[in-house]
């Protein structure tokens, strides 16, 4: 149930009716607007709640909301949330753009990769500590060292830094070292997980299961906030189906509708959503024109010696400085600032 303001009713009065609510055994979640707030109220509410508070000073109206996710709906949140981390606004009017390699494979790997994604004008270093692989013989990631050799190129190179989280024992390692968790796809109904997740303030970007629907993911994202985590960002990442000439199908369309659903910020995958190099480019830009807040890219520089099999996804230097470019000329028509603080460095100079 959402409750709206009217546009005279004060900051005393929306207190006075949160206590109301909360005397009333139920939560009130506060979400101002440019003239009317909304009250969002999570819990168990008596049948008669709804026309008792439409009859309170100050409201307007009582909306009851049918959907099973309520935190995560705009709805209950009609304005964009922004996440700030350290100077970067994720899901305002900037395009972040998050680069890296799929796994942290040594120092001196993440260092060079961390100093090209700098270069190019990229916000946010990615890269994999522990890696949830298919085959349990495949490369597992190089684990908490990794987490070190990440934290240690951002700070060098003045990155944020994003890496994936798999169990809850080790949120706060990960948290410890990086300023962004990622929960991968395989891992979006982790609920164990998730509830860790919540625990904590530090920003999560949810990945989409590879067969959730919209209302799934949005309700997984659901277990984050409603643990007290307000800081949750959707990642469409491509999803199964009939097709194999792509790794997955990037579901661009989830794009405009995460927006429409949710006031959440939402980020592309196009690395993982195609599966291959030459279709990034095309749908990183895609993904932008749909309305992404942000894109995740992979990128190596030496992509047929990485040590996952991603290198076939994973951008060249020279081609991720190249996409940023585009992208720094398509944003403003999409609504979008880029502010990147590119370095830029003689194209073929990355070779190792
Ligand atoms: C990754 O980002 O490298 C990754 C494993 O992603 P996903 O969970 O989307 O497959
Ligand atoms: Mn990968």
């Amino acid at each position: 149930m959402i409750a709206i303001t009217s546009n005279k009713t004060t900051d005393e009065r929306i207190s006075e009716i949160v206590l109301w609510i909360e005397r009333h055994g139920l939560q009130a979640h506060v979400s101002k607007g440019e003239d009317r707030t909304v009250i969002g109220i999570i819990g168990k509410a008596e049948p008669q709640m709804a026309e008792q508070l439409r009859q309170l000073s100050g409201i307007e109206s009582v909306v009851k909301i049918s959907k099973s996710y309520k935190l995560a709906s705009r709805d209950f949140h009609p304005n964009d949330t922004v996440i700030s981390i350290k100077g970067v606004d994720i899901g305002g009017d900037q395009l972040v753009v998050m680069g890296g390699p799929c796994a942290v494979e040594s120092p001196q790997q993440i260092d060079e990769i961390a100093r090209l994604v700098k270069a190019a004008g990229g916000q946010v270093l990615r890269g994999g500590a522990f890696k949830p692989r298919t085959g349990p013989y495949s490369f597992q990631g190089v684990g908490v060292e990794g987490l070190e050799m990440m934290a240690e190129a951002g700070r060098k190179h003045g990155l944020l830094t994003i890496t994936e989280v798999m169990t809850p024992e080790y949120v706060d390692i990960c948290a410890e070292h990086a300023d962004i968790l990622q929960v991968g796809t395989r891992n979006m109904q982790n609920f164990d997980l998730l509830r860790k997740l919540g625990q904590i303030q530090t920003p999560v970007l949810l990945k989409r299961g590879f067969s959730a629907t919209y209302d799934e993911f949005l309700n997984a994202a659901e277990y984050i906030l409603a643990g007290g985590n307000p800081n949750v960002m959707l990642c469409e990442r491509g999803i199964r189906t009939f097709e194999t000439y792509t790794r997955n199908t990037l579901d661009l369309t989830a794009i405009p509708v995460l927006k429409q659903l949710s006031h959440l910020p939402v980020i592309s995958d196009p690395s993982h959503g195609t599966g291959r190099r030459e279709l990034v480019e095309p749908m990183c830009k895609a993904s932008v024109a749909a309305g992404a807040d942000g894109l995740i890219v992979e990128m190596h520089t030496d992509p047929d010696n990485s040590m996952t099999g991603d290198g076939v996804q994973s951008l060249f230097p020279d081609q991720f400085a190249n996409l940023l470019e585009h992208l720094e000329r398509l944003a403003p028509l999409c609504g979008k600032r880029f502010d990147t603080q590119k370095q830029p460095i003689p194209a073929g100079s990355w070779k190792l």
